[in-house]
């Protein structure tokens, strides 16, 4: 068996406007562009990366903005929500400042025992900022946020799935446990620092998501570089039907639609984002694979600037 994942490697969404996208996870939420690439697919289409000032995998949602996409559905078969965390004493400093923002937060609740404030980004992706008392320390130096309340990284993710049991098996499989359960929600942490926290919640009568703005693509979680065959087998034993190893520069991924047919990715951390830039430099520069380095002028001159 591979090693337990100890969580999430990086989140990935459906935007529309760039240069909003690009305003709201930089200037609002105060994270660092680390990666400015294009879709591979449509080289008319950025694909951005927010994390912290590193890169570090369980703290970098990654964005495909198109500038003319229509507004998703989100629902089952879907991830739901992907929440932050944040110190426990910042919650009344991001309430503030998500309103200012225009963020539409919601008055700050309980659950499980953590303060969480509901908001959204500027194309109805449902986030949320949860308030802990045990977090690492603050890595975003440049960031219009103080320290004191910077966002870590993720804290976890809802699916939301007609069905629970099949994911939550799997789930266990990669090393979470169940340790919490409220009415249609049940909480599976997995034994990592940032981006532990899978919730399901099920409800058999909801309507099912459909891709588009404002929906998450995949969730992808960390795994060892030299286990990912192993993953591999794990997900085909499980019933799956993963893809092969992908190399993405950054990481290698393997991606496998799961029963609740949720995209989940199993990235491998390293070599990271600092494998072809500069520390210092993350994220200045368009960044393209060397296949399309030939035509690098004319993408650039393509692509939107990224101000709102
Ligand atoms: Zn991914």
């Amino acid at each position: 068996m591979p090693q337990d994942t100890p969580g999430i490697h990086h989140v990935t969404a459906i935007a529309s406007d760039p240069g909003r996208n690009y305003a709201f996870y930089t200037g609002t939420l105060g994270l660092r562009l680390v990666k400015r690439s294009v879709n591979q697919d449509d080289v008319s289409v950025y694909h951005l990366f927010y994390a912290d000032h590193e890169g570090t995998p369980g703290t970098s949602m990654t964005v495909f903005p198109y500038p003319d996409a229509q507004p998703g559905q989100i629902g089952t078969g879907q991830v739901s929500t992907v929440s932050f965390l944040v110190p426990e004493g910042s919650i009344d400093y991001w309430y503030d400042r998500l309103e200012d923002a225009g963020a539409d937060p919601d008055e700050p609740r309980d659950r499980f025992g953590d303060t969480v404030v509901p908001f959204v980004d500027p194309d109805g992706l449902s986030l949320e900022l949860v308030g802990r008392s045990n977090v690492p320390p603050a890595n975003l130096p440049d960031a219009p946020v103080p320290d004191a309340h910077a966002i870590r990284g993720f804290f976890g993710v809802e699916l939301s799935l007609t069905s629970a049991d099949p994911t939550g098996n799997l789930l266990r499989t990669m090393g979470y446990r169940e340790t919490d359960r409220e009415g249609t929600r049940r909480r599976y942490v997995a034994d990592g620092e940032l981006g532990y926290v899978v919730d399901i919640c099920e409800d058999p009568q909801a309507p099912r998501g459909r891709p588009g703005a404002g929906t998450v693509h995949h969730v992808a979680f960390r795994v060892h570089e030299y286990e990912q065959s192993e993953w591999r087998d794990v997900l085909i034993e499980a019933g799956l039907r993963p893809t092969e190893i992908i190399d993405r520069k950054w990481f290698e991924s393997v991606y496998v639609r799961e029963h609740g047919t949720v995209l989940f990715e199993f990235a491998t951390e390293s070599p990271g984002y600092t494998v072809d830039e500069a520390l210092a430099e993350l994220g200045e520069r368009l960044v393209v694979p060397e296949w399309l380095e030939d035509r690098r002028e004319e993408i650039e001159a393509n692509l939107p600037a990224l101000s709102p």
